[in-house]
């Protein structure tokens, strides 16, 4: 018997196998180097590099002075609820009642909250890859079984329907869409989101639509995609969505769900015994980004097209390395696959080295179940992105043999 056993080190079978965020990760290594005094750039973080919008600051301050520091309902603040309801309606024309929110600590609480309510022991969810980690995690969390369906670089890392359709199965309980999707920047199409709706009304399950760079997308800027769904199977749909990104409010922790009723109260019920929510004031200062003037989300969205535009090129003009245009996020997921060798077998490898040689930090490919890439994150000034992607360049020039 071992002498930990009982012991607060006796760790669940849950967590045992449970990593910490790759993307996480790469992100600590990247700060522990920096206060070494390095520079380092940093291209792993998911985060916008711009601060809050002062409006939106300022609605905090208020809300302390106003002495809303008490608890607020586990649904989220009434206030809330409604301009999450409202800017859905404004933005993507789709209906959901403020009783149909919950607001939640962050889109990752959400997906977390949502993974919980809907899953029994057994339940399979569809997931496309490459996949943003979390999904997969929430789901194991929750004891469902993550299936994987990949989804091809020749077609731009497109989700198709025929994908998903593929690998369903009666236990399917939920299909994950989320798009513009992290890490590959690609956006679904409408048509197959259609063919994906009617599929979960005749197969039985529900879509989880994640929403996080939908106010970051480059292309015509159709945002019809959640009413079709919506409209095409009412109850099985599922928003998860966060301002973390369209509002560069990333440590205000502020995400939501919506969903149907019994969902939503179910959601509630569990954050009810576990966060409650995020900080009163946070909330508050979410109503006024949310219900305040959206200019700053729309020249957000032309800064980060601006970055695309200049980054892409770049990497895609690198000998042996391919590299989808993303249409919409702030990643590039480029595939070096053709760099991997006997003493850099994985990109794990190669992210290792870019750090040490170059102080460049990327999120290697395996923790999105796509070994041979890497994603790099554009939500980094420009300067940054410049000097940052000459180190890039010469990194592979490198590897190549080439002198640099
Ligand atoms: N969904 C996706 C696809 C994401 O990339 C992220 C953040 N990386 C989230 C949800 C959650 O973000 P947050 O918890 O900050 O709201």
């Amino acid at each position: 018997m071992s002498s930990s056993e009982g012991s607060a080190t006796d760790l669940s079978r849950r967590v045992l196998s449970l990593p910490v965020s790759p993307t996480v990760a790469m992100a600590q290594r990247a700060a522990a180097l920096r206060s070494r005094g390095q520079r380092i750039f940093d291209f792993s973080v998911g985060e916008p590099d711009q601060d809050t919008p002062p409006h939106v600051s300022a609605a905090a301050v208020a809300a302390l002075h106003a002495g809303r520091t008490r608890y607020a309902p586990a649904a989220g603040i009434p206030e809330l609820r409604t301009a999450i309801s409202q800017r859905y309606k404004k933005d993507y024309k789709v209906s959901f009642a403020p009783e149909e929110v919950a607001v939640t600590v962050g889109g990752k609480q959400a997906l977390y909250l949502v993974s919980q309510a809907l899953l029994d022991r057994g339940d399979e969810v569809v997931i496309p890859s490459p996949y943003w980690p979390t999904f997969a995690q929430a789901v194991i969390l929750a004891g469902g079984r993550p299936i994987f369906v990949q989804a091809q670089e020749k077609d731009g890392f497109k989700v198709t329907a025929r994908m998903i359709g593929k690998a369903t199965t009666p236990k399917t309980k939920a299909v994950i869409i989320n798009s513009p999707c992290n890490p590959t920047g690609a956006v679904i199409d409408h048509e197959e989101l259609l063919v994906i709706g009617d599929m979960a009304q005749r197969r039985k399950f529900t879509v989880i639509y994640d929403d996080t760079y939908a106010h970051l997308t480059f292309g015509k800027g159709d945002s019809s995609a959640l009413q079709i769904l919506r409209d095409s199977v009412g109850e099985r749909l599922v928003v998860v969505g966060t301002a973390s990104k369209s509002y560069c409010m990333t440590g205000w922790r502020i995400g939501w769900v919506l969903g149907p009723r019994p969902l939503i109260d179910a959601c509630v019920a569990l954050a009810s015994h576990s966060t409650q929510g995020p900080a009163t004031f946070a909330q508050a200062a979410a109503v006024e980004a949310l219900s305040g003037l959206q200019k700053f989300v729309q020249s957000l969205a032309g800064e980060y097209r601006r970055r695309r535009d200049f980054l892409h090129p770049v990497m895609a003009a690198i000998p042996k390395l391919t590299c989808v245009e993303p249409e919409g996020g702030f990643y590039l997921f480029p595939n070096v696959a053709r760099y991997l060798r006997a003493e850099m077998p994985t990109t794990l490898e190669l992210a290792e080295r870019l750090l040490e040689e170059k102080g460049v930090a990327v999120v290697p490919g395996e923790g999105f179940g796509a070994p041979g890439y890497v994603r790099i994150s554009f939500a980094r000034s420009l300067d940054e992105l410049k000097d940052g992607s000459r180190r890039l360049v010469s990194f592979f020039a490198g590897l190549r043999g080439e002198k640099v």
